[in-house]
């Protein structure tokens, strides 16, 4: 679940290697499904009051094409740099409070933000991708359609009125 037992902190280095299931990932436009586990990797980093969590985090799902709509699968992996402090400090992201008597310091929340940066704005099922017919909703990857060439454009309708 992303969290890590104060208690079981030494001082200095403690690697950190976990793995949790995720069901999705929200983007800005689309969600991804996530298929693997979200793994992490990294330290934590222990000075007296002071924890630095850094690593990379990484995991894969599927997502709709941005064209044609298709399910298909893609890897998000991003590094992180955490700091989590006792107090309130400067405002930063990655600076996290947390209180003395917690038990644990909850790195769910900071993580999957992470992943949600790394979401594409737009995912093509492949660069070549056809995508659909905006007047039949033919799959052009699939089959080809006339309708481009049937259609004239509205826009020209009124000069051709005038030739
Ligand atoms: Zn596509
Ligand atoms: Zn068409």
């Amino acid at each position: 679940m992303f969290k890590i037992k104060i208690k079981d902190v030494k001082d200095g280095l403690n690697p950190w290697i976990e793995s949790t299931k995720i069901l999705n990932i929200e983007g800005i436009y689309d969600t991804l499904n996530v298929d693997d586990l979200v793994y992490v990797t990294g330290n934590i980093e222990k000075e007296k009051f002071i924890y630095r969590i850094f690593g990379k985090v990484q995991t894969s799902g599927t997502i709709p094409c941005s064209r044609c709509l298709k399910e298909h699968t893609i890897k998000l992996e991003s590094f992180f740099n955490f700091i989590f402090l006792p107090f309130k400090s400067e405002n930063d992201d990655d600076v996290f409070v947390y209180n003395e008597d917690d038990e644990y310091l909850n790195l769910e929340e900071p993580i999957i933000n992470i992943l949600k940066m790394e979401m594409p704005l737009r995912s093509l099922c492949s660069e070549s991708c056809k995508g659909i017919c905006p007047y039949c909703g033919k799959d052009l990857n699939e089959e080809s359609c006339s309708c481009h060439i049937e259609k004239i454009d509205p826009r020209w309708e009124p000069l051709k009125k005038l030739l």
